[in-house]
């Protein structure tokens, strides 16, 4: 099947307007102001930007990606994640059926900012929650995915959940419980369903079994340390997800245990 311009050009919009949120959610969200804000601020100091810093890609390119007031510079790094969700949405235009294309890409988008925002500050913001949210209510109303397997993948989820929280709750280490990784949990199983969830969870927790064993290695062992959960399920998500888009089938083999 090859995709018609107008799919293709909605793919590379759909890219830009992915890619330019990304980090004007990692400023708002650095500087605790409202997302539905339209400034655009400098993610270290607060001040107003001009709005070519909005440009995805590009920006890093302009001798405005200096803030004026701070001297702060974006990381290289949001470049080539703007990159990364650019392409990955133009590709997914390219292959699959636009409703489906549409719902990996925003994924896909939300998940690497999930990542980032775990890894780099201990968060998983809500901003980057709602989307996953959004596309999981998006998907059960255009009726690519079955409202009782969402249904029953949160229950799966608030399960996971109890294992999560309650280490944490009786452990003697910090008392902040990681709602964040809950509502993670909560919020792809509502799009993926139960059976993907069940495999997503058990993947994501051996990965990040054998991160923790592998950094104890070289830290030490301790109960107290963590490792974050978020990119592990994300990227599990993402496996998951893009093979159940581009396979009709892929639940099913699952489900059964053939492929
Ligand atoms: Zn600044």
């Amino acid at each position: 099947m090859i995709p018609s311009a107008e799919i293709i050009t909605f793919g590379i919009l759909v890219g830009i307007v992915l890619a330019s949120s990304l980090t004007h959610l990692f400023a708002v969200i650095s500087q605790g102001i409202s997302v539905f804000s339209k400034k655009l601020v400098c993610e270290s100091c607060g001040t107003f930007q001009p709005y070519s810093r909005r440009i995805p890609i590009i920006a890093s390119l302009l001798p405005t990606r200096k803030c004026s007031t701070c001297g702060h510079e974006s990381p290289r790094l949001y470049a080539f994640l703007e990159f990364a969700i650019f392409v990955f949405s133009i590709w997914a235009f390219s292959v699959m059926k636009p409703v489906l294309a549409l719902q990996i890409s925003v994924l896909f988008f939300a998940l690497i900012g999930v990542t980032y925002m775990d890894l780099k500050k201990w968060i998983i913001p809500n901003e980057f929650v709602v989307y996953i949210i959004a596309i999981g209510v998006f998907g059960i109303t255009v009726d690519t995915m079955n409202l009782n397997h969402s249904l029953l993948g949160l229950a799966l989820a608030s399960v996971v959940s109890l294992f999560i929280v309650l280490p944490q709750r009786f452990g003697s280490g910090d008392q902040t419980l990681a709602l964040g990784d809950v509502k993670l949990c909560l919020a792809v199983a509502l799009w993926l369903g139960w059976i993907l969830s069940a495999y997503v969870f058990f993947i994501a927790s051996l990965l990040a079994f054998i991160t923790w064993l592998f950094t104890g290695v070289f830290k030490g062992f301790s109960a107290q340390r963590r490792v974050p959960f978020g990119p592990f399920v994300a990227l599990s998500t993402m496996i998951f997800g893009i093979g159940r888009v581009l396979d009709p089938q892929f639940v099913t083999h699952l489900l059964t245990f053939r492929f």
